[in-house]
């Protein structure tokens, strides 16, 4: 079989050149090659086993290596040998080597029993060093380990991306076990989503810049789609090869959710499903540009249902409602194609009819609403008739803008009405007083201000679950000589984006720091909100001048002052409302967002404005407890509060109920007349000393 200790003789014919190549291959292999007897002892190593072992072939020869292994694990050695040896299997076994003197390696051996001409069994055995392939593992092991509980999935793949290591927040949030994706690639997840041109340049950029970053639709096990904030990353060698890629992710399923949820409350009204005034206006607008381009002339028509309210009242807001719904149906169906019904407030749609070319094309569509809504409508509990009031205003020539014309044919409307309803009316510019009428409010207004009739009421805000009085909210008010106290409504609209809008803003910011001095002396120290609108916001000198008045009441700590703007409102320069509301914050101010959800893009608002709270707008609030998607509309903001780490209070919470059912979404501030109504100062003091929450908001394990 052999006849020297590193000859050797596997030929028939003995060509000694042959042998000479099979010797210098043998050697020259890098892997360690030997061979045993039957005995398990050393008949031959080549070279590169010699060296692994740091013995030389004389000390090799004739033993085991078993005295290479560790002691303890001598016989399993052996036994592997055996194995080999009597049953002929081929064996890959892992063993740590502590060779002599040398420091411990981690290696694999494919041991294989072959026969000789003389039918003795011998056996050859091929090692492979994997120590370097086993740290780099082990590593990864535990680099995966640190995030094994993090709330980011993990997947980390090799260069052909292939799954090698995922974690657990991976597999909760894909449903796959780490088994079911090992060996597998992320393309398992594909939802179908998205083209295949965002994957390449997906791969494009993780290939170039060696990362990528953005949100992605995933499908789990079960088949239900999600979307993930997905960051991935391409770890290289120093030789700058991929080696491994390592993918974050997040489930964003919910914001998104919530987002979709938002964008459909915005732009929609959730009762007829038709329009609502955000998204009328933005397609008015465009509208108006089409016709422009086409020199055609456009119809906005404002209908008011004659005797809506005595049906509400009498009748019952579920028949209201259905009636409402009806209503806009039939609208719809009598308009021509390309025409838009939107809903705009309680019993107010508008028509828009583009691309007329005269404005009498429009009668017929006008005389046939008009006929369709004084048939009776059957509702389920009631049949009712009402009839319709319309008002119209045509582009060009009555406005040039949505706002305008949607006024105008406001306007007309009321001189159907005043007609004896069931009628339409064309809105007559000549007619038109209104730019007077406003400007003597705003003289009605200015001279208020110096006969010092405007105050602030203050309405309490609370934790309906602890008890504690949060704050209180700032509200204008104009004491009337003759027509009483007038709320804010009645006149702040006028005065918003004029001079005296800011004077009166200035007013009330200066108005409640002295109220905050006075209650800190009487030992109150309880933050104040004050309303501020977008117009101020915008102001260039905004933070200037708050800085001057905070300055000019040292007194008072800054941290008492809050400030809300309304998400409705018009925030044209977003990142520049956001550099405001930063350096306000460095004053020590905080921001709410009020009537969250009723505005444009809520949720831009939120991700791009550092506010610390979100006021849910109590229209929502209101109909909660009636009405589901209110419910959820609430639920949704109260979740995106909580994503966004924000503040969450709910206003108008008119009844103990509307508090119970807050707490039990989670939403424990909040303010509204079952709370509290807006009072004048001087009450505040007494009511925060008895004030106490309902019983049956403490009791619940909330
Ligand atoms: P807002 O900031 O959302 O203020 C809350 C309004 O809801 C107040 O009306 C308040 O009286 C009313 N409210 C509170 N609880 C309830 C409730 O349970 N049910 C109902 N139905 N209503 C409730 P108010 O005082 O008439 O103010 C209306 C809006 O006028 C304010 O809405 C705010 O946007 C604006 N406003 C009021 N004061 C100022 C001010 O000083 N400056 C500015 N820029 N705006 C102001
Ligand atoms: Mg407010
Ligand atoms: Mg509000």
């Amino acid at each position: 079989m052999s006849h020297g200790h590193n000859k050797v003789d596997i030929t028939e014919d003995n060509s000694s050149d042959i042998e000479i190549y099979l010797n210098s291959i043998f050697n020259n292999i890098e892997n360690p090659l030997f061979v045993k007897d039957q005995s398990s002892r050393l008949l031959l190593v080549n070279d590169a086993c010699c060296s692994m072992f740091g013995l030389t072939r004389e000390e090799m020869i004739g033993k085991t290596l078993a005295e290479q292994v560790p002691i303890n694990e001598r016989e399993h050695f052996l036994s592997i040998d055996r194995q080999v040896l009597e049953e002929g299997k081929e064996i890959l076994c892992e063993e740590a080597l502590t060779a002599s003197g040398k420091q411990t390696r981690i290696i694999q051996t494919r041991k294989t029993r072959f026969t000789d001409r003389q039918g003795n069994y011998f056996l050859v055995g091929v090692i492979n060093d994997i120590t370097e392939r086993k740290q780099a593992k082990e590593e990864l092991r535990l680099a995966a380990n640190v995030f094994t509980h993090a709330l980011e999935s993990i997947m980390i793949t090799d260069n052909t991306g292939t799954f090698i290591e995922v974690n657990e927040t991976f597999t909760r949030m894909s449903g796959y076990s780490r088994d079911e994706v090992m060996g597998k690639t992320p393309r398992i997840l594909k939802s179908g989503r998205q083209s295949s041109s965002f994957y390449k340049e997906m791969w494009h950029k993780l290939l170039t810049k060696g990362y990528w970053r953005g949100e992605l639709w995933n499908r789990r096990k079960n088949g239900e789609i999600y979307a993930e904030m997905l960051t991935i990353n391409a770890v290289k060698d120093s030789d700058g090869n991929v080696q491994q890629y390592v993918a974050l992710s997040t489930d964003i399923t919910q914001l998104k959710q919530y987002q979709r949820k938002l964008e459909r409350i915005a732009h929609y009204d959730v009762l007829t499903n038709v329009p609502n005034r955000v998204l009328l206006s933005d397609l008015l607008s465009k509208a108006i540009m089409q016709c422009q381009r086409r020199n055609k002339i456009l119809a906005v028509a404002f209908l008011d249902i004659d005797g809506f309210k005595s049906i509400n009242d009498s009748h019952g807001h579920n028949i209201g409602d259905e009636l409402l719904i009806a209503f806009s149906k039939r609208i719809k169906d009598a308009l021509r194609e390309g025409d838009t019904l939107a809903r705009i407030g309680g019993d107010e749609f508008i028509v828009v009819m583009s691309d007329l070319e005269k404005p009498d094309n429009s009668k017929l569509v006008l005389e046939r609403l008009l006929k369709t809504t004084i048939n009776p409508f059957v509702l389920t509990e009631a049949e009712v008739r009402v009839s319709t009031s319309i008002g119209v205003a045509f582009y060009p020539q009555d406005g040039l803008d949505a706002d305008q014309l949607i006024r105008h044919s406001d306007r007309a409307m009321y001189d159907a009405k005043r007609a004896g309803k069931n009628c339409y009316h064309l809105f007559d510019i000549a007619q038109d007083n209104a730019v007077k009428l406003q400007l003597e409010n705003i003289n009605d207004i200015r001279l208020a201000i110096e006969k010092r009739e405007l105050l602030l009421h203050y309405q309490p805000k609370v934790n309906m679950q602890t008890g504690e009085v949060i704050g209180v909210e700032a509200l204008i008010r104009w004491q009337h000589p003759v027509r009483g106290l007038i709320p804010s409504l009645e006149f702040l609209p006028v005065t918003e984006g004029h001079e005296i809008g800011l004077e009166i803003g200035e007013w009330v910011l200066n108005n409640a720091l002295e109220q905050i001095k006075h209650w800190q002396k009487m030992g109150i120290t309880v933050p104040v909100s004050v309303n501020i609108s977008a117009y101020q916001l915008q102001q260039a000198d905004f933070v200037t001048r708050l800085q001057t008045l905070l300055t000019a009441h040292p007194q008072v700590k800054s941290n008492c002052l809050e400030l809300e703007v309304l998400e409705t409102s018009e925030l044209s320069n977003i990142s520049r409302v956001s550099d405001t509301m930063t350096a306000c914050h460095k004053l020590g101010l905080r921001f709410a967002l009020d009537d969250f959800g009723t505005g444009y893009s809520s949720l831009n608002h939120l991700r791009r404005l550092p506010t610390q709270v979100i006021k849910i707008d109590q229209s929502f609030v209101r109909d909660m407890l009636e009405d589901a998607d209110d419910l959820a509309i609430v639920e949704g903001v109260i979740g995106l509060a909580s994503a966004f780490k924000r503040d969450v209070i709910a206003e108008g919470v008119e009844t103990i109920a509307h508090g119970a059912a807050l707490l039990k979404l989670g939403c424990k501030l909040a303010q509204g007349f079952g709370i509290a109504r807006p009072m004048p100062a001087i009450d505040i003091p007494k009511w925060i000393d008895n004030w106490k929450p309902h019983n049956s908001w403490q009791n619940k394990d909330n």
